[in-house]
């Protein structure tokens, strides 16, 4: 399948060249040179506008920073990609832009998804992501036959937004257990309880969680753990606090109560503001162990 591929960044890049593993003939574009020559070692064709990527297209897959960048990129697709192309933003975005876009799209005869993923640059490159979906049945399985090459997991959310929906909550509850692991460890310090002997008893024990054992926020316990190599990222502080910042204001919209949701963003955004925003966001644990 042509597949048209916009934005080929630290996590685009692994996703396109997954599609060209599988078979597809992708074309890519970024307004990054370095990134399209990236994407081109790995077998995609350059194409030197979005007019050359969408020409003809299948389908077209964005990969973007935020919400003004697929507006302003689809914008030009509804005009250049033809109107049986599937559309697919994998960036993580505002609910409201994701709905907007797609409510455009079906007004000029296209089929869109949203389908944000979770999984840093590892899964990117590997092809591990989890997609979460939203758009109409027909869309979803459309989509899903193209995402699973680049994932492990394609699950249909419901309707447009859907996926950003997921993706958001799923991010809010992370940070929230993330900083109460880096709590729990940080009292067990302060109580005399070494970490080792702590995860033991924790991850075998009600205090259970993801951030615990598959993304332990002290060395040692979980050798793969950004906390193992100086806390380079992994997932960057700065990434949390974007969607951080996307479930704070979808709590405003809808009034939902998120208090801990609001404790985790104001965290996050004073390590950011400290000058960790380029480090992993487990290293929350060294801003709780400072107490400030
Ligand atoms: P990135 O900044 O590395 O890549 C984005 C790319 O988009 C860049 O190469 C940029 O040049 C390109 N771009 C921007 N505007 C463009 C335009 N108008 N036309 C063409 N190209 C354009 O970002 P990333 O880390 O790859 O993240 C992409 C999305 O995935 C974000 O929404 C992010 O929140 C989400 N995400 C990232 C991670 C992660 O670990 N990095 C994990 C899950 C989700």
């Amino acid at each position: 399948m042509d597949i048209a591929f916009i934005g080929l960044g630290n996590m685009g890049s692994g996703m396109a060249a997954n599609l060209v593993k599988a078979g597809h003939g992708v074309r890519a574009f970024d307004l990054n040179a370095e990134a399209v020559e990236r994407a081109v070692l790995a077998g995609a064709t350059k194409a030197g506008s979005l007019t050359e990527a969408c020409r003809d297209a299948a389908a077209v897959v964005t990969m973007l920073p935020a919400g003004q960048h697929v507006r302003a990129v689809y914008a030009e697709v509804f005009s250049l990609a033809p109107p049986t192309a599937l559309l697919i933003d994998c960036s993580t975005i505002d609910v409201d832009t994701a709905r907007a876009v797609e409510t455009d799209a079906a007004g000029k005869g296209f089929a869109m998804v949203d389908a944000p993923v979770s999984g840093g640059v590892a899964a990117a490159n590997g092809g591990t992501l989890t997609f979460m979906v939203g758009g109409s049945d027909d869309a979803f399985k459309r989509a899903e036959a193209i995402l699973s090459a680049m994932g492990k997991a394609v699950i249909h959310a419901g309707v447009a937004g859907a996926g950003q929906a997921a993706k958001i909550c799923n991010n809010m509850l992370l940070a929230i257990t993330m900083i109460g692991t880096c709590e729990a460890f940080g009292l067990a310090e302060k109580l005399g309880l070494g970490h080792q002997v702590f995860f033991d008893i924790a991850s075998k024990a009600s205090g259970q969680n993801w951030s615990l054992t598959s993304y332990c926020p002290v060395p040692g316990p979980v050798p793969s753990s950004p906390a193992n190599r100086d806390y380079q990222p992994g997932f960057a502080a700065a990434l949390m606090l974007k969607d951080l910042t996307l479930a704070m204001q979808a709590a405003e919209m809808t009034s939902a109560d998120t208090p801990l949701g609001a404790k985790a963003h104001a965290l996050y955004d004073a390590l950011c503001a400290q000058g960790h925003a380029g480090q992993d966001f487990s290293y929350m644990m060294e801003r709780i162990r400072r107490g400030a």
